[in-house]
């Protein structure tokens, strides 16, 4: 067994929709990045990558690089996964944590959930996704920005 841990923020601008978890949420604002932004495939990203001993997402997506521009992340994970699965790991679960002050992502979290196992051909119940807000205060309170951490745990496939 081996565990990661991801995390990612991401600045807030006007103007919708949020990408998050590899959907489009209706909302006045977005996140911005160089990629899609999407904070949530960022942090599960890192985890599984992390999980593995891999270069981080960074380093594997680099912002230097004009290909990554507008990227979607969905399709980074999706690669990130495949390198995690050519050292011999697989998912066993994934436990996140978004933290926006706005929207509200509860009416969200199973299309999260749902979208997250297709892009990583698992099982919904080996996804949990939660959702916290900033109290109103700080960065994510103030609605200056979205944060997401993830942790995954994986199993040798042999
Ligand atoms: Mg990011």
């Amino acid at each position: 067994m081996r565990i990661g841990l991801g995390e990612d923020t991401h600045r807030l601008t006007d103007g919708g929709p949020l990408r998050l978890g590899g959907i489009d949420i209706p909302h006045d604002k977005h996140a911005v990045g160089h990629s899609d932004a999407d904070v949530l495939l960022h942090a599960v990203t890192d985890a599984l990558l992390g999980a593995a001993g891999l270069p981080d997402i960074g380093q594997l997506f680099p912002n230097t690089d004009e290909a990554n521009r507008d990227r979607d992340s969905a399709e980074m994970l999706q690669l990130a996964h495949r390198n995690v699965n050519q050292v011999g790991l697989q998912i066993v679960n994934l436990d996140c944590v978004v933290a926006a002050q706005q929207p509200k992502l509860a009416p969200h979290k199973e299309d999260i959930r749902q979208r997250i196992a297709d892009i990583l051909a698992i099982a919904t119940d080996q996804i949990n996704v939660k959702a916290k807000t900033g109290e109103g205060v700080g960065p994510v309170g103030e609605q200056q920005a979205i944060e997401a951490r993830c942790v995954a745990l994986l199993e040798n496939t042999s």
